[in-house]
């Protein structure tokens, strides 16, 4: 029994979930089957009877008698007609049974593999992100430990390497968590020029560190929204704008609340995005032309902007072109115009 079990452990799913949907339509089908045969069987007794009667033999005639003898082996005949007309009507159902089934194993299973597929992905970029910055501590740990003439300021540059590890270590595990978050969410009236305002004055000192301007020109627009997560949504893209800007360079946030969506778009004249890449970058852990871009980034910020956006109906678009700069716009349905 044992034996069996593992066999079918190690059969494909597919094959597995068609095996079952099989079993369960062959139990009906063999089912009706058998009561279909005893209800048939019954009339073809009546019929016998009937017959008995017809050929003048009556109650107290031998059973055993000719006539007797030529209605059981007609009754024997029809009964064996009966069953292989059955099995026939079985092994045709079980075929398109087994055709059906497979089709339908195959498409139930396939948005639940491609879950597994995306969550096993996501568990090793996971990983694989947490092990760098592990490592280099390790590593630079380790070698300060086997110096035994180990200066106090070397001490301490090891200690601040490591805290930079620690902070970045951090910032990814937050940025899991939001991943992880599907709820939590407190629904307010939320003015999208004061959640603006706000993710601006974030990253002000960023800015102001490679001389980048930002000039904020949203309008007033009320959405239904959960205050901190908008804020951090526009952060990101703001973040990113100031990220991948070069110094000296200008970033614009307009708005549009003509509409039944509220459009805020954040602006910049960065490096900008090659088509190949557009597809992705709401992926999580996606970075494109790290190497150019040289952000130190996890490749979280936007697949985290993204399902803030999905939890708020909303969505965010984007239009850039590699070497012209990038525009990435929210939109996001409006609950009432603002003043
Ligand atoms: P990261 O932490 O790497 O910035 P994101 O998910 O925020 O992760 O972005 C994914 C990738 O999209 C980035 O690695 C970058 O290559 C590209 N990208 C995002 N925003 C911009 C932008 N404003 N200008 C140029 N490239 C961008």
């Amino acid at each position: 029994m044992r034996e069996v079990r593992r066999w079918w452990q190690s059969l494909d799913p597919a094959i597995r979930l068609t095996g079952s949907y099989l079993l369960i339509i062959m139990l009906i089908s063999f089912f009706f089957s058998v009561v279909l045969y005893y209800m048939a069987a019954g009339q073809l007794s009546e019929g016998l009877r009937h017959q008995y009667l017809r050929f003048g033999c009556g109650p107290g005639c031998d059973p055993q008698g000719p006539v007797g003898l030529i209605v059981r082996e007609e009754l024997a005949i029809e009964k064996g007609r009966l069953i292989a007309q059955l099995a026939y009507f079985n092994i045709l159902i079980l075929i398109m049974a087994a055709a059906s089934s497979l089709w339908l194993a195959r498409r139930t299973l396939r948005p639940i593999e491609a879950a597994l597929e995306a969550q096993s992905r996501f568990s090793s970029d996971a990983s694989h992100e947490l092990r760098t910055p592990l490592s280099a501590m390790q590593a630079e740990i380790e070698v300060a430990l086997r110096n035994k003439k180990l200066s106090k300021d070397e001490a301490i540059n090891v200690l601040k390497s490591n805290l930079e590890e620690v902070i970045k270590l951090r910032g990814l595990s937050d940025s899991l968590l939001r991943l992880a978050r599907e709820n939590g969410l407190d629904y307010t009236a939320v003015d999208l020029k004061i959640a603006t305002a706000e993710a601006v004055s974030r990253l002000q000192v960023l800015a102001d560190k490679k001389h980048i301007k930002i000039v904020d020109q949203t309008d007033s627009a009320i959405v239904s929204g959960d205050y901190i997560s908008l804020v951090d949504l526009i952060s990101i893209l703001i973040d990113n704008a100031v990220k991948y800007s070069p110094e000296n360079s200008q970033i614009t946030i307009l708005s549009d609340t003509s509409s039944r969506f509220a459009s805020l778009t954040v602006k910049d004249n960065g490096p900008g995005i090659g088509n190949t890449h557009l597809t992705r970058i709401f992926e999580r852990f996606y970075r494109a032309d790290v190497s150019r871009t040289g952000s130190g980034g996890y490749g979280l910020g936007l697949s985290i902007a993204k399902k803030l956006a999905d939890l708020h109906q909303g969505k965010i678009e984007v239009k850039s072109q590699a070497g012209k700069g990038s525009e990435f716009t929210l939109k996001i349905p409006v609950l009432k115009q603002g003043a």
